[in-house]
């Protein structure tokens, strides 16, 4: 070899380096057992009081988050505070006043009526009985201007979960024909008044300036006074009804987010989502003496699968940028993803993937679970990731409990943003599972260290594929968010 020659290889090889470190001895070299075990334990501690939203030791929890980000050299987002989003909380009460006036009876808020869904209203006008509100029952009465008045559910037979569940279709039919408000008459037998009344006025979080979108929704109890009767058997009358809401507080809140740009020059202009939520519920109701509610499966785990892959992707970048981010409030309805989905700090377009981690708990170390399967054009490489392991993938084992859209990643998957969550080896919601599920038992102490390193080995994997792939993920064909998916992306 002629000098010339070897020095264009030397310079060669100075340029290319440092050489790519294979990525599984490298994952395995950076995310140690006990580096999760310490993001555990902290996280997980007493201390932390079981983090819940709006606590002050939440906010430790997120600094904790922040000071990771920034030891490992994770780079600050565009617009955002330093390493994180403000998330703008309220805590509401519920109504101070829900009265109805039909003939010369006025139903009361909690003894008659329960407020599910609407703003400060004073309204008077014909409401009409619909019977169980079908479609077909709701066109015929023309409801359009009107107060609609249904027996919930849709027959006599319906159980508590159905009639709850038609509820939402009959709010959007309801709306759809121009009704002015819809109240469901609770006559299904075996659902005590009072239990729904101290079940759906509880105090509860919401997102501020989350104004109620939808129609003015109440429940009423069944009731056999006269002025009822009249109504329900003559189908129509005039009724006043009078809706004030409570003053809400402003509570704290903040996702806790970084950035790692991607290598290509092209690709590092899209972005995968890594996100876990970081809240969990706080204390409550003792158990053998034990009232803080830890939540190291749910969500500890989580947060320390998306720790490591911060730390592993700011020394090893993929050919696509990373975005990190732990969200608040999930406990309290998937709060913080849900705000910055509508205030996304980076273009929703340019995420072309979110791999969200959370967890009820774990039932069988063979395995990785994905809520869910066959959603994705991902799921061979999520696959791949859990085989490198030597756990095998499975999708939901418990479809009846709605677990894909119960976690963040429906927040991004909703905008049109192709997204699964990643979670520990579940095979049913058996007893395994409920002796820690949102329970003061759920301590790092009886979690099997060995398998949630695997765990989170395999979801810094999986990531790395999705990034370094060169087509991006999509959803499968039918796919009940194909369409926002083929809306964001224009493809
Ligand atoms: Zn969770």
């Amino acid at each position: 070899m002629n000098k010339i020659l070897l020095t264009a290889v030397l310079i060669g090889m100075l340029v290319n380096a440092p050489a790519q470190k294979k990525p599984l001895p490298e994952i395995a070299r950076v995310v140690t057992k006990s580096e999760t075990e310490a993001h555990l334990r902290f996280l997980a501690s007493d201390e932390l009081r079981g983090r819940d939203t709006g606590s002050p030791e939440l906010d430790i929890a997120a600094a904790y988050i922040a000071s990771e980000f920034s030891r490992w050299g994770v780079k600050k987002v565009a617009g955002a505070n330093d390493y994180y989003q403000p998330v703008a909380l309220e805590k509401k009460k519920y109504a101070s006043t829900v009265d109805i006036t039909v003939g010369d009876l006025t139903l009361k808020n909690k003894e008659d009526l329960i407020l599910l869904d609407g703003s400060n209203l004073t309204w008077e006008g014909e409401a009409v009985f619909v019977g169980y509100g079908s479609e077909a029952d709701m066109q015929q009465a023309n409801v359009k201007g009107k107060w609609v008045v249904s027996y919930i559910g849709a027959s006599a037979n319906s159980n508590i979960q159905q009639a709850f569940g038609e509820s939402d279709e009959k709010v959007k039919r309801a709306k759809q024909l121009g009704a002015s408000g819809l109240t469901e008459i609770v006559a299904t037998p075996g659902v005590p008044w009072q239990i729904l009344v101290n079940f759906l006025t509880r105090e509860r979080i919401a997102l501020k300036g989350d104004e109620p979108t939808s129609l003015p929704h109440l429940m009423m109890r069944n009731s056999d006074a006269a002025a009822v009767k009249t109504f329900l058997e003559s189908r129509t009358g005039r009724v006043k009804v009078t809706l004030v809401q409570a003053v809400g507080e402003t509570l704290p809140g903040k996702n806790v987010l970084g950035i790692i740009p991607g290598t290509d020059p092209k690709l590092k202009n899209e972005y995968v989502a890594l996100t876990a939520h970081y809240d969990h519920v706080g204390i409550g109701r003792a158990v053998s003496g034990d009232s803080i509610y830890n939540g190291t499966r749910d969500n500890a785990i989580g947060t320390t699968a998306v720790l490591q892959a911060a730390r592993y992707f700011a020394a090893n970048p993929p050919k696509r940028s990373i975005l990190v981010m732990t969200v608040t409030a999930e406990e309290k309805g998937l709060l913080g993803s849900k705000w910055f989905a509508d205030h996304p700090l980076i273009p929703l377009k340019q995420i072309i993937f979110n791999l969200n981690c959370d967890g009820a708990g774990y039932n069988d170390t063979t395995r990785v679970t994905l809520f869910d399967v066959n959603r994705t054009s991902a799921d061979e490489m999520l696959k791949s990731a859990a085989a490198s392991v030597g756990a095998t993938l499975n999708g939901d084992p418990a479809p009846e409990q709605g677990l894909y859209d119960r976690s963040d990643n429906v927040s991004f998957a909703a905008k049109g943003v192709p997204a699964v969550t990643f979670t520990t080896g579940f095979n049913a919601f058996d007893n395994e599972i409920m002796k820690y599920y949102h329970q003061p038992a759920d301590h790092v102490s009886n979690v099997n260290l060995n398998y949630v390193n695997r765990f989170v080995r395999a979801y810094v994997y999986a990531a790395l594929l999705i990034a370094n792939n060169p087509a991006p993920p999509a959803w499968k064909p039918g796919d009940k968010y194909e369409a926002a998916g083929k809306a964001l992306y224009g493809r």
